[in-house]
């Protein structure tokens, strides 16, 4: 690559093709579901809860601030929650609230803009440059948002503000519990560089391993490798880590954005030879994409594993079900199904990929037994 092409690169990375100051805001709910069920039942209140998984299997999809304290968390195994908090209660969550609820935030929303983003059930950008009742200070804003949903919903929001939705969204974890906090563009650049990748948003636990062994530990870090750098080791995502680490992202708010798979990865710190490590992992990436698709409201009916050699080489494996999967045991018994298929590995495996695709709602099914399998008490 010549000097010229190089430079051309990097300034198109940094300006990207726009130049507007948006004004953006990240609301996320406090610890949703639990403080639904905790708002519904007044004997859960300042008491430790678990939304999912029970005393003896599953996994906790939620966990009340009174849970936190005891370093129980969201994604945890109920066994370990239980452990940690002996006096833990768990309830089974309740899916048609949190989605009822879910559109009376939308609502509060939908009076101060149209540009409207859901992350999922309980957390959406807004991007509020032109908003409808032409309140010029978002943070004020922000605080008018919150307060409706409290008067509402009678639940907690948080929220984070900034002119872009990376920094909206890492905003929006500053000041929780029901918090705000702003990052303007003066503050943008240096609140990057004093953050650890590993919380960046995206930046997932083997990505910021393998920072790590580059000797990439903060944002200040990251900001010193070159583009080129980035994107030999990073590939397609190296432009996008040159561009946060400078705290720019352009990505619009995108009311109308339609996912088209829910997937998760994972790279082995060895490569795999055996089957036992590998089913292991299949359980955990099904388990993981099943909590995305329950928050996201989706299900699917195409299964795709992904398989990546150690000499880089990568093959995937899909099928196409005729029924939506129903629970995670599902999703990682067809995964399973799709490794069998290329099992013995014809050399070492340094990646696996569980994908979801054919999404549909899962709004208005009954939920049955086998969808609540996760959730049942033994
Ligand atoms: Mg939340």
């Amino acid at each position: 690559m010549s000097d010229v092409t190089e430079r051309t690169d990097e300034a198109a990375a940094v300006f990207g093709d726009v130049d507007v100051v948006r004004k953006i805001i990240h609301v996320d709910m406090d610890a949703f579901y639990a403080s639904v069920e905790q708002r519904d039942d007044p004997d859960l209140r300042g008491k430790p809860v678990a939304v999912g998984g029970s005393a003896a299997r599953g996994v906790v999809a939620a966990a009340s601030y009174e849970a936190r304290q005891y370093g129980v968390h969201s994604a945890m195994a109920s066994v370990t929650a239980k452990r940690r908090c002996p006096d833990l209660i768990f309830v089974k969550p309740r899916f048609e609230v949190y989605r009822a609820v879910s559109a009376q935030i939308r609502t509060v929303f939908a009076e101060h803009t149209d540009l409207i983003e859901p992350l999922s059930l309980d957390e959406a950008y807004l991007d509020v440059t032109e908003n409808k009742q032409g309140i010029a200070i978002a943070t004020t804003l922000a605080q008018t948002i919150r307060d409706r949903i409290k008067a509402v919903t009678g639940l907690n929001a948080s929220a984070g503000i900034s002119y872009n939705k990376f920094l909206a969204k890492m905003a929006s974890d500053l000041n929780k519990p029901n918090g705000q906090a702003v990052i303007t563009p003066a503050m943008g650049p240096r609140f990057v560089a004093e953050l650890p990748v590993k919380k960046f948003h995206g930046v997932g636990p083997a990505t910021a391993a393998k920072m790590a062994r580059l000797g990439i530990a903060t944002g200040a870090d990251l900001r010193e490798k070159s583009l080129g750098f980035l994107q030999a080791n990073f590939g397609k995502s190296g432009g996008w880590y040159y561009r946060i680490a400078r705290g720019i992202d352009h990505r619009a708010v995108e009311p109308s954005r339609e996912r088209k798979s829910v997937g998760a990865e994972d790279t082995f710190s060895d490569d795999i030879f055996d089957i036992a490590p590998a089913t292991a992992e299949i359980k955990a990436l099904a388990e993981k994409v099943w909590r995305h698709c329950e928050a996201k409201d989706l299900t699917g009916r195409t299964v795709t594993l992904k398989v990546k050699y150690a000499d880089f080489r990568q093959i995937t494996r899909a099928r196409t079900l005729p029924a939506a999967l129903r629970n995670a045991a599902e999703l990682e018994q067809w995964a399973n199904a799709l490794l069998a298929t290329v099992f013995p590995f014809e050399k070492g495996v340094r990646l696996l990929g569980v994908t979801v695709s054919s999404l549909e709602q899962r709004s208005g099914d009954a939920p049955s037994d086998t969808q609540l399998v996760l959730w049942r008490e033994p």
